[in-house]
């Protein structure tokens, strides 16, 4: 099953996140430019425009790097003084440091471990590491590098290179994540929230002490409507607090919402890995379901051992699964597959007796041949087979 293709998934509130920061986000920041420099001379704005979107680029690492440190920093100059404190065990002073190296030495192994490039050498093996599905992957050579495509592989404009059981590529640490270094990736989001909650948990609790030291539990205001004293409430204590300590309760908020942010799309990754499935991949299946809506996929059962065969004689690199039957999916009309559709359409209905097509109606008769079960498939991400 597909579950990741659900529509409830997709448009629920992490399918609409995921939408936000792919498609909605990257659009409004395009329209933005265009505003800003609209009438401007853009031969410069351009010439940025397409080293920030096109090229591969350190930006965003430098961003990330200088909110980590400049937010260490900050955490050192207003926070760290009051650790220990009367909330705060000495633990923290250790414990502090550790979680600071480990937030770096993980960003640092994410951005610059090799996320499973296909070469030459290793293109015949990466071919038989996964079967292709004929739905979302068939047989095709990529253009650029001039070799047979593995299935889950995909070719990155930006690192120019296939990447095996590709993901996505990330800005963040100017790498593509895939196969071999999808597991440092989740150890990168996890070392993030980690010192974001950690970071505002800390403050929380100085916060308290600080509360504790000016004696709040007992301070009164007075009230306007009544003029009475009355005690102040905890939201007031709360505000009271944040203004008198500006700095230090800026970055506790800030903390607790990128540690929010990062965390909701570390669930969303969680749940690739539990549904056997990549982020390219899910847009493929997303495709794969709109191509159901309108009635233009069509299934044909077929004998492998004749599949492989007829494949073998395309290209001598193939090498597929024999031995069983299998189903191979066709999706029509021309539009979606402008060869194939033809060629399937002639064969299905023609020289092979063996075949039966017939309509796919629903994603439940689609099946994900890349789902291993949970075990199997947190099982390979954590120790992905060799390339
Ligand atoms: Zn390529
Ligand atoms: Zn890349």
């Amino acid at each position: 099953m597909i579950r990741l293709c659900d529509t409830h998934f997709r448009n629920g509130p992490i399918g609409k996140l995921n939408h936000f920061f792919t498609v909605t986000l990257i659009e409004w920041i395009g329209h933005s430019y265009r505003k800003v420099c609209e009438g401007r001379t853009t031969e410069t704005c351009d010439r940025l425009c397409v080293y920030f979107m096109e090229k591969k680029n350190p930006v965003l690492v430098i961003v990330y790097l200088t909110l980590l440190t400049g937010s260490i920093l900050l955490f050192y100059i207003t926070a760290w003084p009051n650790i220990p404190g009367h909330y705060l065990s000495d633990v923290h002073k250790y414990l502090v440091p550790i979680v600071i190296f480990f937030t770096y030495a993980s960003f640092f192994i994410a951005c610059k471990s090799d996320p499973g490039k296909v070469t030459r050498e290793n293109v015949i093996k990466a071919c038989k590491m996964f079967e292709y599905d004929f739905l979302i992957f068939e047989p095709k050579e990529c253009k650029t590098c001039l070799f047979l495509k593995p299935a889950r592989s995909k070719h990155c404009s930006l690192c120019e290179m296939c990447v095996a059981k590709s993901d996505h590529h990330c800005s963040w640490i100017n790498n593509c994540v895939g196969l071999k270094n999808y597991r440092y990736f989740l150890l990168f989001l996890y070392a993030t929230i980690q010192i974001c909650f950690y970071g505002a948990y800390l403050i929380y609790h100085i916060f308290l002490d600080i509360a504790k030291k000016m004696n709040l539990a007992e301070a009164w205001i007075t009230s306007i409507q009544t003029g009475r004293k009355v005690k102040i409430s905890t939201y007031q204590a709360a505000l009271f607090l944040i203004h008198h300590e500006r700095v230090l309760g800026a970055l506790g908020i800030f903390a607790l919402l990128v540690g929010l942010v990062i965390l909701i799309f570390f669930c969303y990754q969680l749940s690739l890995v539990y549904n056997g499935t990549t982020a390219n991949e899910a847009f493929k299946w997303e495709e794969i379901e709109e191509i159901i809506m309108t009635g233009d996929l069509w299934v044909f059962e077929r004998e492998i051992e004749e599949e492989s065969r007829r494949r073998k004689k395309k290209n001598k690199e193939v090498s597929i699964v024999k031995g069983r039957t299998t189903a191979i999916y066709w999706i029509q009309p021309a539009r979606h597959r402008k060869n194939k559709s033809s060629e399937g359409e002639s064969e299905a209905n023609g020289e092979n007796s063996k075949q039966l097509g017939r309509q796919v109606k629903s994603m439940s008769e689609v099946r994900n041949i890349y789902d291993k079960g949970l075990w199997g498939n947190f099982k390979e991400t954590v120790f992905p087979p060799s390339l």
